[in-house]
This record gives C-alpha cells, structure tokens and sequence, in this order.
C-alpha cells in the first residue's frame, strides 16, 4: 500500500510514461503552470486533460481522480468556473443525462478575444475549486495574435492556474509558446496493441471482432494508433468515418473507381472493354486524374495529408467491394447502398481485391516515411490498375 500512488489515471489506456510523469508533479506538488499535450484526434488528449485537471482537485482520500466527489464531478461536466475550456470538441467524460452542454461547433480558429477573455479571468482568484483551470482544444488554431496574447498570461502564470493546450502539431505553435510550456506527446498504439485494447476494454468492438474481425482491422489502421479514433468507427461507423474522411477524399475516390471500371458499362449493357467512347483505362490515366487533384508542387505540405485522407478513403471502398464480393452482411462504409458495389465486386475477384488492400495499408505506411508525393501517386495509380488485371 506504501508505494501504491493516491493518483490513478487508469481510466487513459497506456500512456504509462505521461501518466508517470504527470503523477509524479501531483505527488510532489510540482505542477507545471502550462502543459502542451500532442497527439492526433482520438489519442485521450482532452480525457487526460480532464483526469489530471480532477486529480488536482479531487477531495477523495483514496485514489484520485474519484470521479465522484463534488469537485470530480464539477469538472469531468466542465460545469465549475474555475474550470475554462475553449475549443473542445466534446467532454470525454459527461454524458446526456448530466445535462451538460454539448460542445459548440469546431471553431475554425480561436481569436485573440477568445484569449483576452481567459486573460481577464485568469488573475482572479478561485472560489469554487483550489486552482484555475484552463483547457484548450484544438491550440494549433489560435491565431498568432491569440498565441501572443496567451504567451503573455504564460510568461506571468498566477498562482496555481494549470493551462492545458491539446494539438495535433505543435509545429503551428509559436516557437515562444512552446518554450513556456511542458511537452507531453500522447502515445500511438501499434496495431495489433490497439486492436487489443478494443477487443479487451471496448464491449463493441469485441462484439464486431467476433462477427467481422476484418473491419475492426480495417478501423484499426485507419485509427493512426489511437484508441478513441477506432472506437469512434466501431461505433459511429459509417458516420464517424465520413467525417473524418473529408468530403474531397471520399469523391476523389469514389472518381478514381469510376475511372477504373468505367469501361464496363452497366450489368444490363455491358461494354466490349475499351470501346472509343470508353477507353480501357490506363495507369497513365489515372496518375493524371490524381495529379490534378492532388498536386504536389502547388499544394506542398497539404499534399501528403491529402493523398493519406484518399488512401484512407480507397481502403474503405475496397473494404466494402471485398464485403459485397463475399456476399457478407453488414454495414457498408464508403458506398450508400449495395447496387453499385455488388456490381463492381462481381468484376474484381477476391484476390486482386485483398492484394489491393495491402498494397494500399502498405502505401499509407510509406506516407510516413516518404516525402515524394508524386513518386507516391505513381505507385497509387499502378496499384488501382491492378485490379482490373
Ligand atoms: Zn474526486
């Protein structure tokens, strides 16, 4: 019992190192005044905001957070005001029936009033809680004006206010921002640790890997190593999916697979492949549609995001090609209804189609590793025209 800690942060899978770290300044009371936590969406970013931010307060003598307490549970709801948040896309731990208030829209950016307003308040001393907390969401949208503003309140912290910037790249942060802060980057699960995780923490998930162990697999590597990315497709899944398979995505690949069987013609009439009016198409072909969608030159660093978010897109419609060419059931990701994926399916066989899937999981796997866009589309595009051979 001695060396067993009064903090508990297990309710945040993995992460055991920040967790540690974090434990460790509430164990000696040297909290850091302002703490910038990285990691892409769904990586536990704002739960653990949350849990250290009610750890911090928590009135239970045993395991903090107690998440019962009344000021666990003022925070977790985010319904205290010492409690500041600004641009947060949900509250990880309040649910319907607290009555919270839902999370207004994403904000595209967070202004320098935004800012000037955590400023007014920030001096003023608590009366609801032992310290003023602040957790901002999505901190790579703050305007310059808005950072500097914040790097002022940073560079004079009051007393026993803890600030908590939540990004996905600390990149678009100000370098002075950045060194007024403490860095934690949130871990990404390997695969198959992810897919463990879910089968062991999440009651779904486990359910879904039972009936269709492939489309958890499939959630998994699109996840990007975290959990609450995946967990938000086992259970959103169409939904979740396409929000985060934007809009561009999802139409650049639903063109491409035009492209590709666009020689074929319908079920009923079908085409003598590659008449005039449809040429077969060629690898050529489709490196030039994708050039033009995506163009590397032009659209610089955004390319490379914009290339994954269509692999990613590409992988869910030969996932449901794959499920519609088994005849299995359940639900369809990429395309609205059965028609026009049964009919592609019955030109594929089997074996193209889950060559293509790996080639595609592998491609994305390089995107990390390799900077050249366009060499990138050229093994895209020879991909894709595997599946007509
Ligand atoms: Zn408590």
């Amino acid at each position: 019992m001695a060396d067993r800690s009064l903090y508990d942060f297990s309710r945040l899978y993995g992460n055991e190192a920040i967790k540690a770290a974090l434990i460790r300044a509430a164990e000696t009371g040297r909290v850091a005044h302002a703490y910038l936590l990285e990691g892409v969406g769904g990586s536990g970013k704002t739960t653990l905001a949350f849990l250290f931010s009610a750890a911090l307060c928590c009135e239970s003598d045993d395991a903090k957070p107690c998440m019962r307490c009344p000021s666990c549970r003022k925070i977790l709801r985010a319904q205290s005001p010492d409690l500041c948040t600004l641009g947060l896309d949900a509250l990880p731990f309040a649910d319907a029936e607290d009555g919270a208030e839902t999370a207004p829209a994403k904000a595209r950016s967070i202004g320098v009033d935004a800012v000037r307003l955590l400023k007014s308040d920030v001096y003023i001393r608590p009366n609801d809680l032992d310290r003023k907390l602040y957790i901002i969401g999505h901190a790579e949208r703050m305007t310059v004006q808005a950072q500097n503003a914040l790097l002022k309140i940073l560079e004079e912290p009051p007393e026993g206010a803890v600030f908590f910037l939540l990004c996905e790249n600390r990149a678009a942060l100000l370098p002075t921002v950045l060194s007024r802060v403490q860095r934690l980057t949130m871990e990404s699960f390997p695969d198959e640790t992810l897919f463990s995780l879910l089968c062991t923490h999440d009651r779904e998930a486990a359910s879904l890997a039972r009936r269709e162990e492939e489309t958890l697999r499939l959630f998994v590597r699109l996840a990007d190593g975290a959990f609450g990315r995946a967990s938000a497709y086992v259970h959103a899944q169409k939904k979740a999916l396409r929000d985060d398979l934007s809009y561009d995505a999802h139409e650049g690949a639903a063109q491409l697979l035009d492209q590709l069987f666009s020689d074929l013609g319908s079920d009923d009439s079908p085409l003598l492949s590659g008449t005039a009016e449809h040429p077969r198409p060629t690898r050529t072909g489709l490196l030039a549609s994708l050039s033009g969608r995506i163009d590397p030159k032009k659209d610089g660093a955004e390319a490379r995001e914009r290339l994954r978010a269509l692999i990613d897109a590409l992988c869910a419609a030969i996932r449901d090609l794959t499920m519609c060419a088994q005849g299995a059931g359940g639900q369809l990701l990429f395309y609205p209804t059965r028609t026009q994926p049964e009919t592609l399916a019955a030109r594929c066989s089997a074996r193209t189609l889950s060559d293509t899937f790996r080639a595609l999981t592998a491609l994305r796997a390089e995107l990390a590793a390799n900077p050249n866009v366009g060499m990138l589309q050229m093994t895209l595009s020879g991909i894709l025209i595997g599946l007509r051979i």
